[in-house]
């Protein structure tokens, strides 16, 4: 059923605790980890507790959690002290986006200077 935890999901078993994660943040609906291979000095993922695909399917099927992941990749940024500085939101959509993980995620990096275009 859609947003149910997925036996085969690296993500839901991290939410489950069945993986370890650097955990840095929670909420009701969220969970907030450190990337196991950083890009930046600050690399954390925002996930939502429920399982979709991804963000955009998230979205349209549960808008308010969409909205709690986003409210909480800011307040990591806060957290990490990035925030002034400036950090990037991405939200990886599809294999040929460089989407690794069929979970839900929005990557916030920061600490360091970023690029424009992103490769
Ligand atoms: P994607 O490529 O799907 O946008 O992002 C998936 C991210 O998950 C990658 O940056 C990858 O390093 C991270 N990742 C993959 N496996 C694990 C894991 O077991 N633990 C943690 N903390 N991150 C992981």
């Amino acid at each position: 059923m859609a947003g149910e935890p997925q036996s085969d999901c690296l993500f839901c078993k991290i939410v489950s605790g069945d993986i370890p994660a650097t955990i840095v943040r929670e909420s009701e609906t969220t969970v907030a980890f450190r990337d196991i291979n950083p890009q930046a000095p600050t690399h954390v993922l925002v996930i939502p507790k429920v399982h979709y695909p991804d963000a955009a399917s998230l979205a349209a099927a549960e808008p308010l959690v969409a909205a709690d992941v986003l409210r909480e990749a800011g307040e990591v940024a806060a957290d990490e002290k990035v925030d002034a500085s400036g950090y990037r939101i991405i939200l990886n959509t599809g294999s040929g986006a460089g989407q690794t993980v069929f979970h839900a995620h929005a990557h916030v990096l920061g600490g360091r200077g970023l690029q424009w275009p992103p490769g």
